[in-house]
């Protein structure tokens, strides 16, 4: 048994919140100087503890351990980018927790059959230019390369990463054996179940839209009421039905976010009227039935569908391993589905991958006040800790 050490884990999570940590929250926007501060503290840390740090092509940073080339490699970490004014835990809760259990793990001397690498993903959040989970879309083949060259400029440059460098990052993927992700909880599902870890078992399916609603735009002031076309009411009333139908299948959620309203005066009769529509639930079949129901509903608008994640299974396997390590430990876990987009979920189609969650008392997310206590953080780690030395050792 490995056994993780409080004082380090609280150390190192210390020396990376001190990294873009302002009044309104945290700032490590990805290919910024302060992700690369924060890149630079991972690499040091990584070589304190005889860890070797290589960056793949699409600028992810790896430590590996000294017999890398013996395999495949039993993966795990998150990722150091924040949202504008983000919280400490989400991203950097994984990494510190990948550091302590690969600390831990060869402190303890423990017999491996495989490499252990702890993975410090780039551009998780997506916040600068739209390209959320942009590492590990580059490393499952999935990443549209000439689209996010065009949206990011010369942004990836900050870390030597090229059209050729992205085009080769796919190889990494031969590298990994498996992934584990630690995370804060971004809702309060733990919180309500009184249970301090959620082990994901679905990254749940979601499909974005764009809906329009054709009215007739005229004088706000010389226009009958009864000779109208408003098309905001119409997108009024779909709003209102998204909310239904989500409300009426458990787990699903819907949400019409934005709204562009044309032409935009106040002195004018809204003539045209193009809603977003984001609609995620526990299944496939769910996610379609909304959009169906929706559809039917306003057979006027036009649907338009912008993006669609079929979503993910997490491996029953190393979710196996997680609550078999939780109950020896005498930690209170649960499964937990993951609505929200994560580097875990995108590998999960690829290779075996987990997730554990972290309860957050606040329930926050992508802001400062996000939280999670001490204890909840180092029981996560110890699970961890735990599972990835089983899978070391195993076959
Ligand atoms: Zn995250």
């Amino acid at each position: 048994m490995s056994e993780v050490s409080r004082e380090r884990f609280v150390s190192w999570f210390g020396e990376l919140a001190a990294i873009g940590h302002s009044e309104g929250g945290w700032n490590r926007l990805a290919w910024s100087p302060l992700e690369a501060e924060a890149r630079a503290w991972f690499s040091r840390t990584a070589t304190s503890i005889g860890l070797e740090v290589q960056q793949d092509g699409a600028g992810s940073l790896w430590a590996v351990t000294d017999d890398a080339d013996r395999g495949p490699w039993v993966c795990t970490g998150s990722h150091l980018d924040t949202q504008p004014d983000g919280g400490a835990y989400d991203g950097a809760l994984g990494v510190v927790a990948a550091l302590e259990a690969a600390a831990s793990v060869l402190e303890s001397g423990a017999g491996r059959r495989h490499p252990l690498a702890v993975v410090a993903f780039v551009d998780e959040e997506g916040a600068r230019f739209r390209t959320p989970t942009f590492a590990s879309l580059a490393l499952t083949g999935r990443l549209n390369i000439d689209h996010v060259l065009e949206v990011m400029g010369d942004a990836p440059a900050i870390y030597g990463v090229t059209r050729d460098s992205l085009a080769q990052s796919r190889r990494q993927l031969d590298r990994v054996r498996c992934f584990y992700e630690v995370h804060v909880e971004q809702g309060r599902s733990l919180v309500d179940r009184e249970l301090a870890l959620g082990v994901a078992d679905v990254l749940a399916p979601r499909q974005r839209w764009r809906v329009e609603f054709a009215g007739e735009a005229n004088h706000a002031g010389t226009t009958a009421m009864l000779d109208r076309r408003d098309a905001l009411l119409d997108a009024a009333r779909f709003a209102l039905a998204v909310d239904e139908v989500a409300r009426a299948r458990p787990g699903a959620v819907g949400t019409v976010g934005r709204m562009e309203i044309s032409p935009g005066s106040t002195n004018s009769i809204p003539g045209h009227v193009a809603a977003s529509l984001d609609v995620r639930a526990l299944e496939l079949e769910t996610v379609d039935a909304m959009v169906e129901e929706l559809r039917a509903g306003f057979p006027g608008a036009a649907f338009g569908r912008e993006s669609h994640n079929e979503g993910a299974r997490f491996d029953d396997r190393l979710r196996a391993q997680l609550f078999a390590a939780a109950e020896a430990r005498g930690i209170p876990a649960g499964d937990l589905p993951s609505y929200a987009g994560h580097d875990a979920g995108i590998l999960a189609g690829k290779r075996p991958s987990a997730m554990v969650f972290v309860r957050n008392p606040t329930g926050a997310s992508h802001v400062a006040t996000e939280s999670a206590s001490e204890g909840d953080c180092l029981a996560a780690v110890q699970v961890l800790t735990d599972a990835v030395c089983g899978e070391l050792a195993g076959d």
